[in-house]
């Protein structure tokens, strides 16, 4: 992580808030079985007077947190990114969780991402695992396991429609006789 001078000068507890960081790269990796040490820097943040697409993104430097760099700092600055524990913003790890390419069923990645920051809530902060679930993307506390699960059960997947069902609807209409239907 970087963040400008002016921010820190007056930081009291920088190797708390350095282990907390590393706890949590340890919990990610742990969940998607890489090795606790790699070769890089796991998550690297910085901030900078715009984010780099316009949307929240991925990056070695991941920039999604704008700041002013003529604002006037006291040296310990109130952001999240100084702060340990779980009030952590979890779009962060969502983002992350798109970098370390990890198998995901088509159409479920949006959702498969957040699994960074439920693990990190439920396994470093000892919340309740269908708490972590619903602070995972959100602050939405309705998506315990089993409402996901039901989610899951009544939406169509995106994936799977735009690459079976609609093919086999575009066959069908298609079709001049019950040959030329397609099987499923
Ligand atoms: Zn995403």
């Amino acid at each position: 992580m970087q963040v400008p001078t002016s921010w820190i000068y007056n930081y009291d507890d920088p190797v708390t808030l350095m282990q907390d960081w590393d706890d949590r790269m340890d919990v990610v990796s742990t969940l998607l079985g890489y090795p606790k040490i790699r070769n890089n820097t796991i998550l690297y943040l910085q901030v900078d007077v715009d984010i780099m697409y316009g949307f929240y993104g991925i990056g070695n430097p991941q920039i999604n947190n704008a700041y002013n760099p003529l604002q006037p700092e006291n040296g310990n600055k109130n952001h999240w990114f100084l702060k340990p524990g779980d009030s952590f913003w979890e779009t962060e790890f969502h983002e992350m969780g798109h970098a370390q390419l990890f198998s995901k069923f088509p159409g479920e990645t949006e959702a498969a991402v957040n699994l960074l920051a439920a693990a990190i809530f439920n396994r470093l902060y000892g919340i309740d695992i269908d708490t972590a679930l619903g602070e995972s993307f959100g602050n939405q506390p309705q998506i315990t396991r089993d409402q996901a699960a039901l989610n899951w059960m009544v939406t169509p997947i995106s994936g799977l429609v735009t690459q079976w069902i609609f093919p086999i609807q575009r066959r069908m209409k298609s079709a001049t006789s019950s040959e030329d239907m397609p099987s499923m």
